[in-house]
């Protein structure tokens, strides 16, 4: 039986964790992670982390030691991962787009089409809300070649949850290599509300603050009033010959409707003016199956804490080697290529 990897998870968040069962489900590779979510205000696996756990557990007839709420050491072990019908549910609002995320790629690699059903939230802060994932990170990773589609059957938002969405993935083979450096002409752009049980009037306060920042007349509701709890987040996106950027923001008691409708603009005013073709929370995001095709090549924004922690744990499992190098207005070019 091959050795754990060790892992130290005080730099990081939940991606470290969910990056590692990842790969440890691709390459057949232990690990033992130690100080879980070390950097967070509350340390150790919360529920989505352990869903997350547990759904490797299943999809990959794998063992994991330490799988309790709070732990913060895990050992992890992968047996063969299967292609099937599966059924997860978080049980709380977190977020079934970071679940995704981590099956994904292993049931691409397993031989044969997967259904799953997730439930929990569909629309969390700090996470990909679910329009994130179909129209920007989805897109990135057809062209890698990957054949995986989603569908949002029922919205939920944190802290109620409630949600669903249901992926098919279709067996792929070694994903290509992305290559990245310009984002081409702009095709188009949108601002969106979605809510749910929220007045319109605070919509409306969300997409004229956000209007106001861009210089821009577009502006949508979309009321989704089917499901638990209430909620509102805005969406404000521009579609460009590279692919899509999406800008979230989330409602939250005690935040004015236009702070919100402010930071979602002010983030996509950021991102068209880097020049960059891919954005923040997509650049973390495309760093693992970047790795698992060997090579490519990316510019974007100045990076978060999540790009170097990532980096260091798909390292640790995958014979490649990132550099990240300055360019023009602050950008950064990521690469990725043998060690
Ligand atoms: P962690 O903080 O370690 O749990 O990881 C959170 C993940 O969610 C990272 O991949 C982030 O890039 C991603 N993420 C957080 N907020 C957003 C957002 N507003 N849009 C898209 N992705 C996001």
């Amino acid at each position: 039986m091959s050795k754990a990897i060790q892992l130290d998870g005080a730099e990081g968040g939940g991606q470290m964790l969910r990056t590692a069962l990842t790969l440890a489900m691709i390459t057949g590779q232990p690990f033992r992670m130690t100080n879980i979510r070390g950097g967070r205000p509350r340390p150790g696996l919360m529920r989505q982390h352990l869903t997350c756990v547990r759904a490797a557990c299943e999809i990959s007839d794998g063992t994991a030691d330490g799988a309790e709420i709070g732990s913060t050491e895990l050992v992890f072990r992968a047996g063969k991962v299967r292609h099937s019908s599966y059924h997860f549910a978080i049980g709380t609002a977190g977020s079934t787009g970071l679940l995704f995320q981590t099956l994904m790629p292993a049931l691409a690699a397993a031989g044969g089409e997967s259904t799953v059903v997730l439930e929990g939230g569909t629309h969390n802060p700090q996470a990909p809300p679910f329009e994130f994932l179909d129209q920007v990170f989805l897109p990135a990773m057809r062209r890698m070649g990957f054949d995986v589609s989603l569908t949002l059957d029922q919205t939920g938002f944190a802290p109620a949850g409630g949600g669903r969405i249901i992926a098919q993935i279709r067996p792929s083979g070694q994903p290509n290599a992305y290559f990245q450096r310009e984002r081409g002409d702009s095709l188009g752009r949108s601002i969106t509300v979605i809510s749910r049980g929220v007045k319109q009037q605070v919509a409306e306060r969300m997409i004229s603050s956000a209007r106001g920042i861009l210089g821009w007349d577009e502006g949508s509701i979309d009321v989704r009033d089917q499901g638990p709890g209430s909620g509102i987040c805005i969406l404000v996106g521009q579609t460009f010959e590279s692919g899509m950027e999406l800008c979230s923001a989330f409602g939250e008691m005690g935040t004015m409707a236009e702070a919100v409708g402010t930071r979602a603009a002010k983030a996509m005013r950021d991102f068209i003016g880097c020049g960059a073709p891919v954005g923040r929370h997509l650049a973390d995001q495309l760093l693992l199956p970047m790795a698992l095709a060997g090579s490519g090549e990316f510019r974007t924004m100045s990076p978060d804490r999540h790009v170097p922690t990532n980096i260091a744990v798909i390292e640790r499992f995958l014979p490649v080697a990132f550099t990240i190098t300055e360019d023009v207005r602050g950008t950064r070019i990521i690469g990725c290529g043998p060690r």
